[in-house]
């Protein structure tokens, strides 16, 4: 990436990484961001210091009282014009998340374009804020229900979404009148430096506080101010379930709010009338898609035994034809891991694989030469197991597909599906209509995403998005997770000269 085209997504060889809209100022340590494509820097960060998150909250609490005034529909203009700006810059902004984060540019500006997405459905939801109105046992008396703004939201996000996850809070919170501090990775800081400059200039243009947006920029450390924050009604924290029990404990402690969004261990169930072409696709692809990267990658296949073998001679032979390499080069399928410590976790999975009787079919490797020099390219692995095995029971989050055989009916297959503490997303192959209402059914899959004849990898924006269990039970994005970001009060007026008490209770005095 030229440093011209990271000009335009104002990012510079040194920046400051924190921000209330427009005003930049962190002073803190410096962050150094290096593209796992090349091991190249692309730029430094500063971080945030405590003295300078006390301003970014406090300009945060100035702004809450402008920004839940202004109509929601209005609000939502705001939104739309930062759809508008990410529109036009989809191919470059695509191409920094591919670059600092090592995903394929195909999917850098798939999530973009999920930024997109999310922008104009919060458009059409800041008119629909809906609540109820309820009949009231007392006469001449009107009940509703409506929805208010909770204030201010802090939002953690994960390296291996580092510009969408921002989005599909960011758009939802705004048009419900809240407004945003965002705590972005500290492995792809400067992707969220470019989503702030966007944000930042849309509220200066409209002459709007500029605490409505911030970031704040660091490690851990900085994201349990968050967490630990009474001003801060809302912590949605996306990341791994390590972090977000962290994160609960501590915002349960002071009664706040969590949405939390942990890691997944997927699995698509494959059964005897299976579509095996489709199988295929959707299985490699949510197995290698951003290097098995994905909080939805596919990390088990559960089999049926009438169709084991030849479903792993069809893997095996696909994935020869898997190309690795730079993934801002269109021909290449699979890019590299995050860093070198995540390359380190992959193959010390390996081990525990072997170590506890696996099987592995391809081989699992480092790549060495050229084009390879950051260290972070590794082979995508498939590998038989057991389902109890403790590294299967467990997310590792790189390119990893466990083949798991069952026998008998679905039941067996789902109960295997369901045999881990993560509850993320799920999928089965099949043509039986009784297979796939068994696995929907309160008996089926016990995951917040249930696919049928597609993979677990992948999610339009329209459904809510989340998991149960380990996953942390959070939901975001589309039906109705706007709920969250508002707060609820039930109101009871009553038009009448008289005083009713509720349940027929007689008070006279
Ligand atoms: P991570 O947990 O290491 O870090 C995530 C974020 O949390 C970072 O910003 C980090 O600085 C911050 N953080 C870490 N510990 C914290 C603490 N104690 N208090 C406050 N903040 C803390 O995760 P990662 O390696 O960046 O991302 C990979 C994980 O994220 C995987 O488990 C993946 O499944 C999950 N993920 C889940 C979803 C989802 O929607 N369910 C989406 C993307 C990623």
């Amino acid at each position: 990436m030229t440093s011209k085209e990271l000009k335009a997504l104002g990012i510079e060889n040194e920046n400051l990484g924190g921000s209330t809209g427009n005003k930049w100022f962190a002073k803190g340590e410096l962050i150094e961001s290096y593209s796992p494509t090349n091991g190249k820097l692309i730029g430094k960060v500063r971080s945030t210091t405590k003295k300078e998150y006390e301003k970014v909250i406090q300009e945060a609490e100035k702004a809450k009282l402008v920004w839940r005034d202004i109509p929601a529909p209005k609000r939502g203009e705001i939104v739309r014009q930062l759809g508008e700006k990410l529109r036009e810059l989809k191919p470059i902004l695509g191409k920094l998340v591919s670059y600092e984060m090592g995903k394929s540019y195909q999917e850098g500006l798939g999530e973009v374009q999920e930024m997109i997405d999310i922008c104009d459905f919060a458009v059409g939801l800041s008119r629909q804020l809906y609540g109820n109105t309820i009949h009231s046992e007392r006469p001449g008396h009107r009940m509703y229900d409506q929805y208010h703004p909770l204030g201010t939201v802090g939002i953690i996000t994960a390296f291996n979404f580092p510009v969408a996850v921002w989005s599909w809070n960011a758009a939802l919170a705004l048009v419900c009148g809240d407004v945003v501090v965002w705590k972005p990775s500290e492995k792809t800081p400067l992707c969220a430096v470019a989503c702030q400059h966007i944000i930042a200039d849309i509220l200066k243009a409209n002459k709007l506080p500029e605490g409505i947006s911030s970031i704040i920029t660091g490690d851990a450390e900085v994201g349990k101010w968050i967490a630990e924050d009474e001003r801060i009604p809302l912590v949605s924290a996306t990341g791994s379930t390590r972090m977000g029990k962290q994160v609960a404990a501590t915002v349960a402690q002071r009664l706040g709010k969590s949405l939390l969004e942990l890691g997944g261990n997927n699995a698509i169930i494959v059964t005897p009338s299976a579509d095996l072409k489709m199988t295929i696709i959707g299985a490699v692809f949510g197995a290698v898609g951003t290097a098995g990267q994905r909080c939805t990658s596919t990390r088990r296949l559960i089999i049926h035994e009438s169709i084991y073998d030849k479903v792993k001679k069809s893997l095996v032979d696909a994935y020869k034809q898997i190309k690795i390499g730079d993934p801002l080069d269109s021909n290449n399928h699979m890019g590299p891991l995050i860093d070198t410590a995540a390359v380190d976790m992959y193959l010390s999975a390996l081990d525990k694989v072997k170590a506890e009787g696996g099987k592995l079919l391809t081989k699992g490797e480092v790549l060495k030469g050229k084009g390879y020099e950051s260290g972070c390219y590794v082979t995508p692995v498939i590998a038989e197991v057991e389902n109890e095995y403790e590294i299967v029971q467990h997310e590792t989050f790189a390119p990893i597909l466990y083949l798991i055989k069952y026998t008998g009916e679905v039941d067996n297959a789902i109960a295997l599906q369901n045999g881990v503490k993560q509850g993320l997303s799920s999928a089965i192959m099949t043509n039986s209509l009784r297979e796939s209402e068994l696995f929907l059914s309160q008996n089926g899959s016990d995951c917040g995403i249930a696919n049928v004849n597609i993979g677990t990898s992948g999610a339009e924006i329209g459904g809510a998005f989340g998991g149960e269990k380990d996953t942390g039970g959070g939901r975001e994005s589309g039906s109705d997770a706007w709920k969250i970001y508002m707060r609820r009060q039930t109101n009871t007026i009553n038009y009448t000269t008289n005083l009713p008490l509720a349940q027929g209770i007689k008070f006279d005095l």
